[in-house]
């Protein structure tokens, strides 16, 4: 294996994730020259290399040490390496989820056709991109599905008499039900996940991977944190602390010329909806404000 000194991230070239990943690494503050037709883009930000490539090409990118990381749907990872394990390779960890690209893998048959538990699929067609997910499933229950593999467009199978079931992505459903399709099992929910390889790196490569990985931790716990700021009187503090999930620690300041009333800061990391400002003010609280999060390091 070649020695490089910089590290080198894959993500998708174009596709669902490719516009989130990279808007992702620019708000950690890795930003790419994307020039057309070169494999690796520099990051002059920081010591990284952008590869743009397919997304089922990056789990194995990530377990061959090609790429020392990777953005990619879990899905793909399930099916690349955990699903059936390959025998070559380093192994890739999840590192952490990136709160995008949700979806699952499901099965889905004609709305006509009774379904009662999995067992009756029993000696079935699916068509399927997961063969090796649909497979380890298939064994795991006993099944004895017939996997028909398809590279896209899953869901018309079953409409053009080729398989009696599918086992395919969904986020929304959408697709499956103009196609006639009920959603009956899901293997499992998926999203973007940040993925390493499991071989150790020189020591200066695995502090700026450690580097990143914090900051993406950042980017992400950021997304969902909320500020929020309000006065309330000081005996209903704690009811404040249970309508607000997730709100850690609050600083609790006394307000000037106001014996019983104190300011209460604090960061959520819940979504805070209009019906929990609504009980809010209905303990008491007044001036509330939500602010958004840029960054967090913990
Ligand atoms: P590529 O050309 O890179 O192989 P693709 O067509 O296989 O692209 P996309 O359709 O762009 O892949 O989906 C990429 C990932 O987006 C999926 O693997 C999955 O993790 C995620 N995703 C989120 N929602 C959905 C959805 N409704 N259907 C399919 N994938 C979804
Ligand atoms: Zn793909």
């Amino acid at each position: 294996m070649e020695q490089r000194e910089r590290l080198r991230i894959g993500i998708q070239k174009n596709g669902r994730l490719a516009d989130r990943s990279l808007a992702l690494l620019s708000k950690a503050g890795v930003n790419f020259d994307l020039r057309k037709d070169r494999l690796l883009h520099a990051s002059p930000d920081f010591p990284i290399d952008l590869m743009l490539v397919r997304d089922d090409d990056i789990p194995a990118y990530v377990n061959d040490g090609v790429c020392d990381l990777g953005i990619v749907g879990e899905n793909a990872v399930q099916e690349a390496i955990w699903a059936a394990p390959v025998r070559h390779g380093h192994g890739v960890t999840k590192l952490q989820g990136l709160g995008f690209g949700a979806c699952r893998l499901v099965i889905a048959v004609p709305e006509r056709l009774p379904f009662d538990g999995l067992a009756s699929l029993r000696g079935a067609r699916v068509a399927t991109s997961y063969p090796n997910c649909l497979n380890r499933l298939s064994t795991e229950e006993g099944l004895e599905l017939e996997c028909i593999q398809l590279a896209g467009s899953v869901e018309i199978a079953p409409g053009l008499g080729i398989a009696d079931a599918v086992c395919d992505l969904v986020s929304t459903g959408g697709t499956l039900r103009s196609n006639g399709l009920r959603e009956v099992f899901t293997l499992f929910e998926t999203e973007a996940v940040l993925l390493r390889t499991e071989r150790t790196l020189p020591a200066e490569m695995e502090r700026d991977l450690a580097r990143l990985a914090l900051r993406l931790k950042g980017v992400t716990r950021a997304a969902n944190a909320k500020y929020v700021m309000m006065n309330a009187p000081r005996s209903a503090l704690e009811r404040i602390q249970q309508v607000i999930p997730g709100m850690e620690s609050p600083t609790v300041i006394p307000l000037s010329g106001d014996g019983d009333r104190v300011a209460i800061h604090a960061v959520a990391y819940e979504e805070i909806f209009w019906e929990t400002l609504e009980t809010l003010q209905a303990c008491g609280a007044s001036s509330i404000l939500v602010l958004p999060i840029e960054k967090v390091i913990a």
